[in-house]
């Protein structure tokens, strides 16, 4: 057990408090960097962005959020998913974050990346509680940690995911990580295009926005070069800037193997068997 969580299961600060934990750093953001909720409003057309970040991080999905518990027959995911195993020392904070519940899409950062201080560049002012928030991604104990409130604790579990999901973005574009993303690519963890005329098609994530709490993670499908919301509504959850604009195309480019044929096959409504007349 992590002395930061003060007693909290991973599950209970991962998963049960994600909502009550972006309340409370939205609010810290709001205050440490007041221009962001006017950024945001510059936003692409996007049904999901924010207009101001004292509204939260997505409020229509929040909504959601509260039938987590409930059965979700859309979901393939097993209860078991969310909890990765044991909550023993044994597993680190980042194989315990990409095994939760809806983080599927995320691979796992090279604590070596993570440690190179080059890599991390500009975020430090960008996320609360930076030097707590590495350390519990790292896995290193604070001697201060045991003074920490439970709110503060929250705070700085919440500040880690962001922090992560930041280092993330940068990571998925570096060669080591596009190949963890790869094999993921090829295990369909990314999921598959909903179009029938794709066939099937490995999808790849995205974000409509580099801006953090902009919009959600989609799903990019090679073949149609269309954008879809992810299947699973947990992982609907999770902020698109962690995947970033530009992570499916580099990769792509990068692996220009996978690239596949456009399809060749469109659906065409009929009437009676009558193609539409358009005007
Ligand atoms: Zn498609």
């Amino acid at each position: 057990m992590y002395s930061y969580r003060g007693g909290m299961s991973r599950e209970q600060s991962g998963f049960l408090g994600r909502k009550t934990i972006n309340d409370s750093l939205d609010k810290h953001l709001e205050k440490l960097s007041p221009p962001a909720s006017k950024r945001m409003n510059g936003n692409e057309g996007d049904r999901l962005v924010v207009p101001s970040t004292s509204a939260g991080l997505f409020p229509e999905l929040k909504s959601q959020s509260k039938s987590k518990f409930s059965d979700d027959e859309s979901d393939t995911d097993s209860d078991e998913s969310e909890l990765s195993g044991s909550d023993g020392e044994d597993t680190s904070w980042i194989s315990w974050f990409c095994n939760l519940r809806g983080n599927e899409f995320f691979c796992e950062v090279d604590d070596e990346y993570i440690q190179d201080d080059f890599n991390l560049c500009g975020l430090s002012s960008q996320v609360p509680y930076y030097d707590y928030a590495l350390d519990l991604i790292l896995d290193v104990e604070s001697s201060q940690s045991d003074s920490f409130t439970g709110e503060q604790n929250e705070l700085i579990e919440s500040a880690a995911e962001m922090l992560y999901g930041m280092i993330h973005v940068r990571y998925i574009l570096t060669s080591k990580g596009m190949t963890a993303m790869l094999e993921k690519y090829k295990c369909y963890d990314f999921g598959r295009c909903p179009r029938i005329y794709c066939c099937g098609q490995p999808c790849l994530p995205v974000g409509q926005s580099d801006i953090p709490r902009s919009s959600t993670v989609k799903i990019y499908c090679p073949k149609c070069e269309d954008i879809y919301y992810p299947r699973s509504k947990y992982q609907g959850n999770v902020d698109g800037a962690y995947f970033g604009t530009t992570f499916p195309h580099l990769f792509l480019m990068t692996n220009g193997h996978l690239k596949p044929q456009k399809p060749v096959q469109s659906y065409v409504p009929r009437v009676f068997g009558f193609k539409l007349h358009r005007p």
